[in-house]
């Protein structure tokens, strides 16, 4: 993977609210948030289960969605899971919980969950990073729903100290590189039919990011928002906050790794 460009996964805008069949007993309803966050919009899969299905991420707080995510599990809601605390994928929880008398498990708003554990038959994969909250579900046979962690549209965005941890997202990079996945279905997008190399990819797209960040520090503090201008000078304006967020989550790993000082006054090198 040397200097190579990471083939990225893009997909037509998808029909909102309609339930579209991934794979058997796996559907996705598509919510119309779309944004420069979002892609087309958040991904609510459902899994089925015994007993009914699984919805992972209800989604925004949007009574149409919410609607239309209902409909989808034919009246037979079981449980509600969350990959993590973000208002594109948990705002819709609390009144989709209500309406259909389902638990809810995971995020802010549900019960804890552990790593390993199986829920209604999905599989518990803690991924922190992106947020420190952020957990993966293997549905078995290399299936991987893979929330925010890993998207094929875009690079995830890594949240600065303490709401995420590039050190974390690096790692959980890793553990899922070492399960050899076959397909990730993630929370905004298509579905990734090539995880290793994309993996890969983004791996090795970090870490340049991480080495570019340790050659703009000198012996002079420079300010959080200079160093956000050398590393991401071409980003349009609606991706700023996301390019600050990633700058100091990848300065902070520097600091971990002994090869970068903040301060008040900024960032300098150690
Ligand atoms: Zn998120």
């Amino acid at each position: 993977m040397t200097g190579q460009r990471r083939r990225l996964y893009h997909e037509a805008i998808p029909d909102y609210g309609v339930p579209l069949t991934e794979a058997a007993g796996l559907r996705r309803v598509v919510a119309r948030n779309p944004g420069p966050m979002t892609g087309h919009g958040t991904n609510s899969w459902l899994v089925e289960s015994e007993g009914g299905w699984v919805v992972v991420d209800p989604g925004p707080d949007d009574a149409t969605h919410r609607r239309a995510v209902l409909d989808a599990c034919d009246g037979r809601l079981r449980a509600i899971l969350l990959t993590h605390h973000h208002k594109d994928h948990d705002g819709g929880t609390v009144a989709l919980a209500a309406a259909a008398g389902a638990p809810v498990h995971g995020g802010h708003v549900g019960a804890p969950m552990t790593d390993g554990e199986t829920l209604y038959g999905l599989r518990v994969v803690a991924t922190p990073g992106h947020t420190m909250d952020h957990v993966c579900f293997d549905l078995g046979e290399g299936r991987l729903l893979s929330g925010d962690h890993v998207m094929g549209w875009s690079t995830s965005v890594v949240m600065a100290p303490p709401r995420g941890s590039m050190g974390a997202y690096l790692a959980s990079l890793e553990t899922l590189r070492r399960s050899a996945y076959r397909t990730l279905f993630s929370a905004h997008g298509a579905a990734i039919t090539e995880p290793d190399p994309f993996l890969d990819g983004l791996l090795h797209g970090r870490r340049r990011k991480i080495e570019q960040a340790a050659t703009a520090l000198t012996p002079d503090w420079q300010s959080a928002e200079m160093l956000c201008d050398r590393l991401y000078s071409a980003l349009p304006e609606g991706l700023r906050l996301a390019a600050m967020e990633m700058t100091l989550a990848t300065l902070a790993e520097l600091e971990a790794q002994g090869r970068a000082i903040g301060g008040d006054q900024g960032w300098k090198v150690a």
